[in-house]
């Protein structure tokens, strides 16, 4: 304990370090971001490995805070899930994309599958099928235009419930992703049971893949469970052309990386789909 007056003593009596308080800080301007519309979502393009076009995004969101300048993801989410933060969040993440998604069908642009992000705490909503629903009536987005994007750890948090959630909402007829495939629960039996309809294996897998030989044949084996499986694969991270040559040989069904794009703001990513950009 400290022999200290005043509010320095306070300060370490109520257990507030600098880092806390940076935590504190974080939390409190995280509940007005929204409202000050300090949130943007960012596009990265998904490139199919077969014909070289862009066929689909993956929504990101970024944090610009006033206060405290941008806000990495990694940051902010996990603070947003235990506030519960995450759900209004989330829902104004996939409204946007929907939006978005819609208008640039309406202006004549290649069709386009778009993904979103859902943490744990939105898919275990027990309204979460109905929200879904309500967002694509709103936005007038067929739901094959929508993928979900779910955590291996996600999902096997609650497998009763989930096999029924995943159930209820491939009923809508939107896609299923298993996101940050292999770096979860290393049980595979749970393939079997769930609905979904793509895996995307994680970029720590997908690095160096051309000469981390370990890397190389942990990729190849997903790549050929995924489709003896009948489900389409994605690799994440791609940042190199030996990374990506590999990942064409072994068949993989398409990519997503800073080789091709880093996630860009809506103008920007319209400008790809406009131009026609390709592998
Ligand atoms: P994630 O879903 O695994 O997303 C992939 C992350 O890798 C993104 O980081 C993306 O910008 C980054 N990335 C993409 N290509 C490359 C590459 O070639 N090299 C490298 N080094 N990185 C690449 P980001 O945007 O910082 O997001 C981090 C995580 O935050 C995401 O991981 C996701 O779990 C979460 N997240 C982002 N947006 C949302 C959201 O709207 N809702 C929720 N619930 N989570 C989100
Ligand atoms: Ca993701
Ligand atoms: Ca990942
Ligand atoms: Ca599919």
């Amino acid at each position: 304990a400290q022999k200290q007056s005043g509010n320095h003593y306070e300060f370490y009596a109520s257990g507030m370090t600098v880092g806390s308080l940076n935590q504190f800080l974080l939390e409190a301007n995280l509940r007005h971001a929204l409202e000050r519309s300090e949130f943007q979502v960012y596009y990265q393009p998904k490139v199919s490995l077969v014909t070289g076009e862009i066929v689909g995004a993956e929504a990101l969101i970024r944090w610009f805070s006033s206060s405290q300048g941008f806000v990495s993801p990694v940051e902010f989410i996990p603070l947003a899930e235990e506030t519960g933060l995450i759900v209004p969040l989330d829902e104004w993440v996939m409204t946007t994309v929907c939006t978005q998604a819609k208008q640039w069908q309406l202006a004549d642009l290649p069709p386009l599958q778009v993904a979103v992000n859902l943490s744990g705490l939105q898919f275990h909503q027990t309204d979460l099928t109905e929200r879904v629903t309500q967002i694509l009536q709103r936005t007038e987005l067929e739901p094959q235009y929508l993928e979900l994007e779910l955590t291996e750890s996600v999902i096997m948090q609650n497998t009763d419930a989930t096999i029924k959630k995943l159930d209820q909402l491939k009923t809508l007829g939107i896609q299923i992703a298993i996101d940050d495939f292999g770096t979860g629960y290393s049980s595979l039996s749970y393939l079997k049971q769930f609905s979904f309809d793509t895996l995307k294996i994680d970029r720590c897998f997908v690095q160096n893949i051309s000469c981390d030989s370990k890397n190389a044949a942990i990729t190849t084996a997903m790549i050929q469970m995924a489709h003896d499986l009948d489900l389409k694969v994605i690799a994440e991270g791609v940042e190199t052309n030996s990374e990506l040559a590999f990942l064409q040989q072994q068949a993989c069904d398409e990519m997503q990386g800073y080789f091709f794009s880093r996630p860009v703001p809506a103008p920007e990513f319209e400008q790809l789909l406009v131009t026609g950009k390709r592998l």
